[in-house]
Protein backbone atom coordinates (compact mmCIF):
# COMPACT_ATOMS: atom_id res chain seq x y z
CA UNK A 1 0.00 0.00 0.00
CA UNK A 2 1.36 3.05 -0.96
CA UNK A 3 1.82 6.14 2.20
CA UNK A 4 -1.07 8.03 1.19
CA UNK A 5 -3.21 4.83 0.75
CA UNK A 6 -2.00 4.07 4.11
CA UNK A 7 -3.00 7.64 5.53
CA UNK A 8 -6.67 7.25 4.17
CA UNK A 9 -6.22 4.23 5.85
CA UNK A 10 -5.58 5.40 9.50
CA UNK A 11 -8.02 8.78 8.84
CA UNK A 12 -11.06 6.24 8.36
CA UNK A 13 -9.72 3.60 11.47
CA UNK A 14 -9.47 6.22 14.28
CA UNK A 15 -13.24 7.64 14.03
CA UNK A 16 -14.48 3.96 13.86
CA UNK A 17 -12.20 2.62 16.88
CA UNK A 18 -13.60 5.93 18.67
CA UNK A 19 -17.05 5.09 17.68
CA UNK A 20 -16.49 1.59 18.84
CA UNK A 21 -14.78 2.62 22.54
CA UNK A 22 -17.50 5.11 23.00
CA UNK A 23 -19.99 2.19 22.12
CA UNK A 24 -18.26 -0.03 24.99
CA UNK A 25 -18.24 2.87 27.32
CA UNK A 26 -22.32 3.49 26.90
CA UNK A 27 -22.81 -0.31 27.47
CA UNK A 28 -20.66 -0.21 30.65
CA UNK A 29 -22.29 3.11 31.89
CA UNK A 30 -25.76 1.38 30.91
CA UNK A 31 -25.07 -1.62 33.22
CA UNK A 32 -23.31 0.80 36.18
CA UNK A 33 -27.06 2.60 36.10
CA UNK A 34 -28.91 -0.54 36.02
CA UNK A 35 -29.08 -0.82 39.90
CA UNK A 36 -30.23 2.75 40.43
CA UNK A 37 -33.24 1.57 38.38
CA UNK A 38 -33.58 -1.09 39.79
CA UNK A 39 -33.71 1.10 43.23
CA UNK A 40 -36.61 2.75 41.39
CA UNK A 41 -38.25 -0.82 41.11
CA UNK A 42 -38.44 -1.48 44.63
CA UNK A 43 -41.92 -2.63 46.55
CA UNK A 44 -43.86 -0.57 47.54
CA UNK A 45 -44.51 -0.47 50.98
CA UNK A 46 -47.18 1.90 53.22
CA UNK A 47 -46.87 2.72 56.94
CA UNK A 48 -49.68 3.23 59.12
CA UNK A 49 -48.30 4.53 62.56
CA UNK A 50 -50.72 4.30 65.38
CA UNK A 51 -48.18 5.02 68.91
CA UNK A 52 -46.78 3.09 71.06
CA UNK A 53 -43.33 2.50 72.60
CA UNK A 54 -41.33 2.10 69.15
CA UNK A 55 -42.82 5.61 68.13
CA UNK A 56 -41.40 6.95 71.43
CA UNK A 57 -43.76 6.43 74.22
CA UNK A 58 -45.63 9.36 75.89
CA UNK A 59 -45.02 11.89 72.67
CA UNK A 60 -44.66 9.78 70.13
CA UNK A 61 -43.24 10.34 66.50
CA UNK A 62 -45.66 10.71 64.00
CA UNK A 63 -45.07 8.24 61.02
CA UNK A 64 -42.41 9.94 59.41
CA UNK A 65 -40.60 10.26 62.76
CA UNK A 66 -40.65 6.51 63.13
CA UNK A 67 -39.47 5.74 60.08
CA UNK A 68 -36.50 8.18 60.12
CA UNK A 69 -35.67 5.76 62.85
CA UNK A 70 -34.77 3.24 59.79
CA UNK A 71 -32.75 5.10 57.11
CA UNK A 72 -31.96 1.78 55.83
CA UNK A 73 -35.51 1.05 54.71
CA UNK A 74 -34.35 2.73 51.31
CA UNK A 75 -32.33 0.04 49.91
CA UNK A 76 -35.44 -2.54 51.07
CA UNK A 77 -39.03 -0.42 50.23
CA UNK A 78 -39.74 2.44 48.88
CA UNK A 79 -42.05 3.59 52.04
CA UNK A 80 -45.28 6.09 52.16
CA UNK A 81 -46.72 6.42 55.30
CA UNK A 82 -49.57 7.90 57.35
CA UNK A 83 -50.80 8.24 61.16
CA UNK A 84 -53.94 6.73 61.90
CA UNK A 85 -53.62 7.86 65.52
CA UNK A 86 -51.22 8.39 67.84
CA UNK A 87 -51.62 6.84 71.32
CA UNK A 88 -50.35 4.68 74.02
CA UNK A 89 -51.93 1.15 73.22
CA UNK A 90 -53.93 1.00 76.40
CA UNK A 91 -55.78 3.39 74.83
CA UNK A 92 -57.03 1.16 71.51
CA UNK A 93 -60.80 0.84 71.05
CA UNK A 94 -62.63 -1.33 68.87
CA UNK A 95 -63.95 1.24 67.12
CA UNK A 96 -59.70 2.63 66.45
CA UNK A 97 -59.17 -0.93 65.87
CA UNK A 98 -61.93 -0.99 63.08
CA UNK A 99 -60.83 2.11 61.52
CA UNK A 100 -57.20 0.80 60.81
CA UNK A 101 -58.38 -2.25 59.81
CA UNK A 102 -60.91 -0.35 57.31
CA UNK A 103 -58.06 2.02 56.07
CA UNK A 104 -55.96 -1.71 55.23
CA UNK A 105 -58.58 -2.80 52.70
CA UNK A 106 -59.25 0.43 51.59
CA UNK A 107 -55.29 1.08 50.87
CA UNK A 108 -54.94 -2.25 48.88
CA UNK A 109 -58.36 -2.26 46.82
CA UNK A 110 -57.26 1.07 45.61
CA UNK A 111 -53.63 0.09 44.71
CA UNK A 112 -52.98 -2.93 43.30
CA UNK A 113 -49.12 -2.71 43.12
CA UNK A 114 -48.77 -2.35 46.73
CA UNK A 115 -46.54 -4.87 48.14
CA UNK A 116 -47.43 -4.73 51.55
CA UNK A 117 -48.38 -2.96 54.60
CA UNK A 118 -46.46 -2.29 58.14
CA UNK A 119 -48.45 -1.19 61.20
CA UNK A 120 -46.55 0.24 64.54
CA UNK A 121 -48.56 -0.40 67.37
CA UNK A 122 -48.11 -0.12 71.07
CA UNK A 123 -47.14 -3.63 72.54
CA UNK A 124 -50.26 -3.61 75.25
CA UNK A 125 -52.77 -4.41 72.91
CA UNK A 126 -51.38 -5.27 69.51
CA UNK A 127 -52.43 -9.28 70.15
CA UNK A 128 -55.90 -8.02 70.15
CA UNK A 129 -55.56 -5.16 67.35
CA UNK A 130 -53.20 -7.79 64.96
CA UNK A 131 -56.22 -10.35 65.53
CA UNK A 132 -59.17 -7.99 64.46
CA UNK A 133 -57.01 -6.88 61.43
CA UNK A 134 -56.59 -10.62 60.47
CA UNK A 135 -60.24 -11.08 60.90
CA UNK A 136 -61.33 -8.15 58.39
CA UNK A 137 -58.19 -8.31 56.11
CA UNK A 138 -58.89 -9.03 52.65
CA UNK A 139 -56.77 -9.99 49.90
CA UNK A 140 -53.31 -11.64 50.38
CA UNK A 141 -50.65 -9.21 50.98
CA UNK A 142 -48.84 -9.11 53.44
CA UNK A 143 -49.73 -6.69 56.63
CA UNK A 144 -47.11 -6.65 59.30
CA UNK A 145 -47.07 -5.22 63.09
CA UNK A 146 -43.88 -4.24 64.83
CA UNK A 147 -43.63 -2.59 67.81
CA UNK A 148 -41.14 -2.26 70.57
CA UNK A 149 -40.44 -2.84 74.56
CA UNK A 150 -37.59 -0.53 74.46
CA UNK A 151 -38.44 3.00 73.91
CA UNK A 152 -35.89 5.01 70.66
CA UNK A 153 -34.57 6.86 73.54
CA UNK A 154 -32.89 4.34 74.81
CA UNK A 155 -29.14 2.81 73.10
CA UNK A 156 -30.44 -0.82 73.44
CA UNK A 157 -34.24 0.18 71.94
CA UNK A 158 -35.58 -3.19 69.71
CA UNK A 159 -37.46 -0.73 67.79
CA UNK A 160 -35.58 0.08 64.77
CA UNK A 161 -34.63 -3.70 64.28
CA UNK A 162 -37.91 -4.38 64.55
CA UNK A 163 -39.58 -1.85 62.09
CA UNK A 164 -36.78 -2.65 59.37
CA UNK A 165 -37.85 -6.41 59.78
CA UNK A 166 -41.50 -5.32 59.86
CA UNK A 167 -40.31 -3.39 56.44
CA UNK A 168 -38.66 -6.43 55.24
CA UNK A 169 -41.62 -9.11 55.44
CA UNK A 170 -44.09 -6.90 53.96
CA UNK A 171 -42.05 -6.05 51.00
CA UNK A 172 -41.11 -10.04 50.49
CA UNK A 173 -43.27 -12.38 47.86
CA UNK A 174 -42.96 -15.33 50.81
CA UNK A 175 -45.29 -13.47 52.60
CA UNK A 176 -48.25 -13.45 50.58
CA UNK A 177 -51.11 -15.29 51.69
CA UNK A 178 -50.52 -15.57 55.64
CA UNK A 179 -52.66 -13.70 57.47
CA UNK A 180 -50.93 -10.83 59.55
CA UNK A 181 -48.06 -11.42 61.16
CA UNK A 182 -46.04 -9.82 63.94
CA UNK A 183 -42.60 -9.10 64.59
CA UNK A 184 -40.34 -8.60 67.53
CA UNK A 185 -37.35 -10.24 68.10
CA UNK A 186 -36.30 -11.04 65.02
CA UNK A 187 -39.10 -13.87 65.38
CA UNK A 188 -42.26 -13.31 63.05
CA UNK A 189 -45.80 -14.58 64.94
CA UNK A 190 -48.99 -15.07 63.02
CA UNK A 191 -51.68 -12.57 64.77
CA UNK A 192 -53.60 -15.82 65.43
CA UNK A 193 -52.15 -16.89 67.91
CA UNK A 194 -48.95 -14.34 68.78
CA UNK A 195 -49.59 -12.67 73.11
CA UNK A 196 -47.30 -10.57 74.93
CA UNK A 197 -46.30 -12.93 77.31
CA UNK A 198 -43.75 -10.40 79.78
CA UNK A 199 -44.42 -6.89 80.68
CA UNK A 200 -40.46 -6.17 79.86
CA UNK A 201 -38.38 -8.64 78.03
CA UNK A 202 -37.44 -7.96 74.33
CA UNK A 203 -39.04 -11.73 73.58
CA UNK A 204 -42.09 -10.88 75.15
CA UNK A 205 -43.76 -11.88 71.95
CA UNK A 206 -44.59 -15.59 71.73
CA UNK A 207 -46.86 -17.92 70.49
CA UNK A 208 -47.57 -20.59 72.84
CA UNK A 209 -48.54 -24.08 72.03
CA UNK A 210 -48.13 -23.19 68.28
CA UNK A 211 -45.08 -21.42 67.94
CA UNK A 212 -43.47 -19.02 65.53
CA UNK A 213 -44.29 -19.31 61.85
CA UNK A 214 -40.37 -18.28 60.88
CA UNK A 215 -38.04 -15.66 61.69
CA UNK A 216 -35.45 -12.96 60.12
CA UNK A 217 -32.13 -13.59 59.57
CA UNK A 218 -28.99 -11.24 58.24
CA UNK A 219 -32.21 -9.56 56.40
CA UNK A 220 -33.58 -13.03 54.77
CA UNK A 221 -37.11 -13.34 55.32
CA UNK A 222 -37.60 -16.92 56.13
CA UNK A 223 -41.02 -18.60 56.54
CA UNK A 224 -41.25 -21.84 58.28
CA UNK A 225 -44.90 -22.92 58.10
CA UNK A 226 -47.86 -21.22 56.84
CA UNK A 227 -50.62 -20.16 59.50
CA UNK A 228 -53.63 -22.60 59.57
CA UNK A 229 -56.97 -21.62 58.23
CA UNK A 230 -58.01 -18.24 58.06
CA UNK A 231 -61.09 -16.28 58.70
CA UNK A 232 -62.55 -13.46 56.62
CA UNK A 233 -65.43 -11.32 58.03
CA UNK A 234 -66.95 -8.70 55.60
CA UNK A 235 -68.74 -5.43 57.51
CA UNK A 236 -69.24 -2.49 58.02
CA UNK A 237 -68.87 -1.72 61.56
CA UNK A 238 -67.91 -3.65 65.02
CA UNK A 239 -69.63 -4.08 68.10
CA UNK A 240 -67.76 -2.63 71.05
CA UNK A 241 -69.84 -4.04 73.83
CA UNK A 242 -67.75 -7.39 74.16
CA UNK A 243 -66.31 -8.01 77.38
CA UNK A 244 -64.19 -10.29 78.94
CA UNK A 245 -64.78 -12.26 82.42
CA UNK A 246 -62.59 -15.01 84.16
CA UNK A 247 -63.92 -17.64 86.27
CA UNK A 248 -62.26 -17.61 89.38
CA UNK A 249 -62.54 -20.03 92.64
CA UNK A 250 -65.68 -19.05 94.05
CA UNK A 251 -67.04 -17.00 91.07
CA UNK A 252 -70.68 -16.54 91.33
CA UNK A 253 -72.20 -15.21 88.61
CA UNK A 254 -72.81 -11.28 89.43
CA UNK A 255 -70.19 -10.42 86.84
CA UNK A 256 -72.22 -12.07 84.10
CA UNK A 257 -75.10 -10.66 85.46
CA UNK A 258 -73.70 -7.22 85.62
CA UNK A 259 -72.66 -7.29 82.13
CA UNK A 260 -75.53 -8.20 80.36
CA UNK A 261 -77.28 -5.61 82.97
CA UNK A 262 -74.63 -2.93 81.39
CA UNK A 263 -75.58 -3.51 77.70
CA UNK A 264 -72.94 -6.22 76.30
CA UNK A 265 -73.88 -7.54 73.08
CA UNK A 266 -71.46 -10.29 74.20
CA UNK A 267 -69.75 -11.92 76.69
CA UNK A 268 -66.68 -13.99 76.28
CA UNK A 269 -66.28 -16.54 79.26
CA UNK A 270 -62.64 -18.13 80.73
CA UNK A 271 -63.94 -20.85 82.32
CA UNK A 272 -62.24 -23.61 84.38
CA UNK A 273 -59.60 -26.29 82.55
CA UNK A 274 -61.09 -27.78 79.24
CA UNK A 275 -64.56 -26.29 80.20
CA UNK A 276 -65.93 -26.61 83.91
CA UNK A 277 -68.35 -24.72 84.63
CA UNK A 278 -69.99 -24.23 88.18
CA UNK A 279 -73.76 -24.02 88.32
CA UNK A 280 -74.13 -21.07 89.71
CA UNK A 281 -71.94 -19.97 86.55
CA UNK A 282 -74.38 -22.21 84.20
CA UNK A 283 -77.41 -20.22 85.64
CA UNK A 284 -76.10 -16.68 84.89
CA UNK A 285 -75.16 -17.58 81.06
CA UNK A 286 -78.91 -18.86 80.64
CA UNK A 287 -79.65 -15.73 81.69
CA UNK A 288 -77.50 -13.46 79.51
CA UNK A 289 -78.96 -15.91 76.65
CA UNK A 290 -82.21 -15.30 77.50
CA UNK A 291 -81.31 -11.83 76.74
CA UNK A 292 -79.77 -12.59 73.11
CA UNK A 293 -76.68 -12.10 74.70
CA UNK A 294 -73.91 -13.91 72.54
CA UNK A 295 -71.60 -16.11 75.21
CA UNK A 296 -68.36 -17.85 74.07
CA UNK A 297 -66.58 -20.35 76.23
CA UNK A 298 -62.72 -20.23 76.28
CA UNK A 299 -60.19 -21.81 78.80
CA UNK A 300 -58.56 -19.40 81.20
CA UNK A 301 -55.45 -22.10 81.15
CA UNK A 302 -54.03 -19.87 77.99
CA UNK A 303 -53.55 -23.40 75.83
CA UNK A 304 -55.80 -26.19 75.27
CA UNK A 305 -59.46 -26.33 74.01
CA UNK A 306 -62.45 -26.27 76.06
CA UNK A 307 -65.51 -28.53 75.70
CA UNK A 308 -68.95 -27.06 76.40
CA UNK A 309 -71.11 -28.70 78.87
CA UNK A 310 -74.61 -29.96 77.39
CA UNK A 311 -76.79 -27.42 79.33
CA UNK A 312 -74.96 -24.29 78.21
CA UNK A 313 -74.62 -26.20 74.58
CA UNK A 314 -78.38 -26.12 75.03
CA UNK A 315 -79.01 -22.19 75.09
CA UNK A 316 -76.27 -22.05 72.23
CA UNK A 317 -73.28 -20.94 74.15
CA UNK A 318 -70.18 -21.12 71.36
CA UNK A 319 -67.33 -23.45 72.45
CA UNK A 320 -64.29 -21.27 71.74
CA UNK A 321 -62.17 -24.35 71.26
CA UNK A 322 -58.12 -23.09 71.63
CA UNK A 323 -58.99 -19.33 70.87
CA UNK A 324 -57.81 -17.75 74.04
CA UNK A 325 -60.32 -14.80 75.89
CA UNK A 326 -58.71 -11.70 74.25
CA UNK A 327 -59.20 -13.41 70.55
CA UNK A 328 -62.20 -14.83 71.47
CA UNK A 329 -63.31 -11.32 72.56
CA UNK A 330 -61.73 -9.78 69.01
CA UNK A 331 -64.17 -12.47 66.97
CA UNK A 332 -66.77 -11.29 68.76
CA UNK A 333 -66.60 -7.77 68.28
CA UNK A 334 -66.49 -8.84 64.19
CA UNK A 335 -68.93 -11.33 64.20
CA UNK A 336 -71.98 -9.49 65.69
CA UNK A 337 -70.75 -6.35 64.13
CA UNK A 338 -71.50 -8.29 60.70
CA UNK A 339 -74.99 -9.64 62.72
CA UNK A 340 -73.80 -12.97 62.30
CA UNK A 341 -75.37 -16.09 63.78
CA UNK A 342 -74.50 -17.51 66.58
CA UNK A 343 -74.15 -21.29 64.25
CA UNK A 344 -72.17 -18.93 62.01
CA UNK A 345 -69.96 -18.01 65.11
CA UNK A 346 -69.63 -21.43 66.15
CA UNK A 347 -68.47 -22.72 62.25
CA UNK A 348 -65.65 -19.51 61.95
CA UNK A 349 -64.58 -20.49 65.68
CA UNK A 350 -64.11 -24.46 64.03
CA UNK A 351 -62.43 -23.11 61.11
CA UNK A 352 -59.96 -20.82 63.16
CA UNK A 353 -59.03 -24.01 65.41
CA UNK A 354 -58.50 -26.28 62.57
CA UNK A 355 -61.05 -28.95 63.68
CA UNK A 356 -63.49 -28.43 60.48
CA UNK A 357 -62.24 -27.65 56.89
N1 LIG B 1 -47.51 1.55 76.60
C1 LIG B 1 -47.06 1.01 75.43
C2 LIG B 1 -48.20 0.71 74.48
O1 LIG B 1 -48.56 1.59 73.72
C3 LIG B 1 -46.22 -0.18 75.64
C4 LIG B 1 -45.50 -0.53 74.40
O2 LIG B 1 -45.75 -0.07 73.35
O3 LIG B 1 -44.59 -1.35 74.54
O4 LIG B 1 -48.72 -0.38 74.43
Amino acid sequence: MSAAGAMKCRLLYQPLRTLASCVVWLAVALRAAAPSAAAAELPRVHLLATGGTISGGQQPLDAAGVTALVPGVKQIAAVSMEDVTRVGSSRMTPELQFKLASRINELFTKDPALAGIVVTHGTDTLEETAFLVDLLLAGDRPVVFAAAQRPPRETDTDGPRNLLNAFRIAASPTARGTGVLVTLNDEIHSARYVRKTHAIAVEAFQSPWAGSVGYVDAGHVILTRRPAARVTIATSRVEPNVDLITLTAGSDGHLIRAATAAGAKGIVVEVFGRGNVPPAIVEAVQEARAKDVAVVYTTRTRGGRVEVDQESRKVGVIGGEDLDGLKARMLLVAALGAGAATETIQEWVNRLAGSRP
